[in-house]
């Protein structure tokens, strides 16, 4: 079976649509037929200003998403980064082997640090893509599902595990990226030509999945649109109308043809409505199975644990054959 990696930050107390339609569902599809492992990478949501009171409950919240909406572990292994210390410790290697103009070339640093403010922006935000790359690689994971925004990071990931590999001897496998059919990219509702984004987008941006559905319907009441009145996708000219449309498609699995057939005639508020009794159809029955894990803290510590212990095998394995091909003296 293929192995997969991938992860999801607890930079929010809840998840938000484009992390479900574009990632965390084709998470629950790959457990299938795939060595899965998931993680929630608590490293990287230090990257960017973050308060210690909220930053353990969200990442219980996060697991209690994860499981809510699929994932099981008994089937995959969701843990979290800072349990498995080999994460920052092989970073640490291949930011050794990472140039720093390479490391510049990085968009999402140059995003990410501009609406900081160059002067707030931190070395570890700007060192992120090479711990992703020491996330991916402790696990030889053939293929990595990540949606278009992290495909940059992917690429620098092969180039350091190939450059490992014939500088040293090979130690990683190199990861194919890999857009699952059927993940969606999701818009910002008040900015719909920028990603919805957890620590990024406005609140009346998010579709936040743990939203009360009365405050997603509100929200897509009010999502940007055009001064046109057809119902038509079309992503340069109609960007907002566009992203409902791919909302309500991946909803209810229904083409997006289909739904400009149906809305034809029809106005933005009678598909705003509709897509708000969609969302709330899937949030609602969502919201009650958090909840119920939430209950239960010790239990999902539990499966953490279990996470942690299966990923630090794996984790331990890779790390101890690089610190040897590296010239490494062996710990006795
Ligand atoms: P942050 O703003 O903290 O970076 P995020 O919303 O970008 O949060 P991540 O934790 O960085 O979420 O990403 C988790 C997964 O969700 C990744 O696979 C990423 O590609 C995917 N993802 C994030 N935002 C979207 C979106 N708007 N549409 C589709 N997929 C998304
Ligand atoms: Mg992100």
């Amino acid at each position: 079976r293929p192995r997969v990696l991938s992860g999801i930050q607890p930079t929010a107390d809840s998840f938000h649509l484009g992390n479900y339609l574009g990632a965390i569902r084709q998470w629950v599809a790959l457990q299938d037929d795939h060595d899965a492992f998931y993680f929630i990478p608590d490293l990287h949501a230090i990257t960017v200003e973050h308060d210690p009171k909220t930053l353990a409950a969200r990442t219980r919240n996060a697991a209690a998403q994860l499981l809510a909406l699929g994932l099981d572990p008994d089937r995959c292994t969701v843990f979290v980064q800072s349990h498995v210390p080999e994460h920052a410790r092989l970073a640490w290697v291949l930011g050794c082997l990472t140039g720093f103009g390479e490391a510049s070339r990085m968009t999402q640093f140059k995003d990410k640090s501009s609406k900081q403010g160059a002067d707030r922006a931190t070395i570890g935000l700007f060192t992120y893509p090479i711990l992703q790359a020491a996330d991916i690689l402790l696990y030889q994971a053939d293929r990595v599902p990540v949606g278009e925004d992290q495909r940059q990071h992917l690429e620098l990931t092969r180039d350091l595990a190939q450059r490992f590999n014939s500088r040293f001897g090979k130690a990683f496998v190199v990861p194919e990226p890999y857009i699952p059919a059927g993940a969606a990219k999701i818009q910002d509702l008040q900015e719909p030509t920028a990603k919805m984004s957890k620590s990024a987008s406005s609140p009346s941006g998010i579709v936040e999945l743990l939203d009360d559905p009365k405050v997603s319907a509100k929200k897509i009441r009010s999502a940007v649109t055009d001064t046109e009145r057809e119902i038509r996708y079309d992503v340069e000219a109609k960007p907002g109308i566009s992203n409902l449309l791919t909302i309500y498609s991946a909803l209810t699995d229904r083409k997006i043809s289909e739904l400009e057939a149906e809305y034809a005639g029809k106005g933005y508020g009678d598909l705003k409505k509709d897509l708000a009794e969609v969302v709330g159809d899937f949030v609602s029955p969502l919201r009650e199975r958090v909840a119920l894990y939430l209950e239960d803290p010790a239990e999902l510590d539990r499966v953490l644990a279990r996470g942690a212990t299966r990923a630090g095998e794996v984790a331990s394995s890779t790390l101890a054959a690089v610190h040897e091909r590296i010239g490494f003296l062996p710990p006795m």
